[in-house]
């Protein structure tokens, strides 16, 4: 299946959650979900029952979405994190977050992950001096992230990080404003997602 193109609020309708996939939009009261904080579509506002296959497939949708990820991709990442030593639904949670448009957006460079992916894929940043232009690039310990230099009168790149102040940059990550740049200082815990997810059911849901 081929990226949704669709309106992205509905997704967060769809979720019942903000998933904040547009920008400095999603904390103003024209917030879909502030509007209509029901599912979209005639049945929206119907109550069926759910079943438990349905709560975890939406809890995998929802972590897909925040992340921008196609199918394919996500269950990409759940095998990695399966393979991996530790707790598998921590594990995906952490290799998610270390993707380097999360990383830039989260920084605050960027308004949204959308916006973030595609100006990681313009080559707008360097990770240790050297341009990465893959948004799926996994940041780890002791990385340092930089704007380049001719990027860094972008009047999107100012709004954002304006913006982002409000927002506060997470604990494992270390941003130097003046600088257009941040450093990776611990890998990130559950703790540090702005949204809350089961990433059990998600385990759940792809162990049957
Ligand atoms: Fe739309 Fe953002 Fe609100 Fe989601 S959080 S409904 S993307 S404005």
């Amino acid at each position: 299946m081929g990226r949704y193109i669709g309106s992205v609020c509905r997704l967060c309708r769809r979720e019942g959650n903000k998933l904040f996939l547009k920008g400095s939009r999603c904390f103003t009261e024209k917030c879909a979900i502030e509007r209509r904080s029901y599912a979209p579509g005639q049945h929206g506002q119907a109550r069926p029952r759910i079943s438990e296959y349905q709560v975890q497939l939406r809890e995998k949708q929802k972590l897909k979405r925040i992340y921008g990820l196609l199918e394919r991709q996500f269950s990409g990442y759940f095998k990695k994190a399966a393979r991996k030593k530790g707790i598998t639904g921590e594990n995906l949670l952490q290799l998610l977050e270390r993707r380097i448009d999360n990383v830039v957006y989260r920084m605050g460079f960027c308004s949204s992950r959308k916006e973030a992916r595609q100006m990681v894929n313009h080559g707008h940043f360097r990770v240790n001096g050297r341009k990465v232009d893959v948004a799926s690039f996994l940041v780890k310990d002791g990385d340092v992230v930089e704007l380049k230099t001719t990027s860094r009168q972008l009047p999107q790149v100012q709004a954002s990080l304006t913006a982002a102040e409000g927002r506060g940059t997470p604990q494992w990550l270390e941003l130097d404003k003046a600088n257009f740049k941040g450093r990776v200082k611990t890998m990130p815990t559950k703790e540090d997602l702005t949204v809350q997810v089961n990433e059990q059911l998600v385990v759940e849901l792809y162990s049957r």
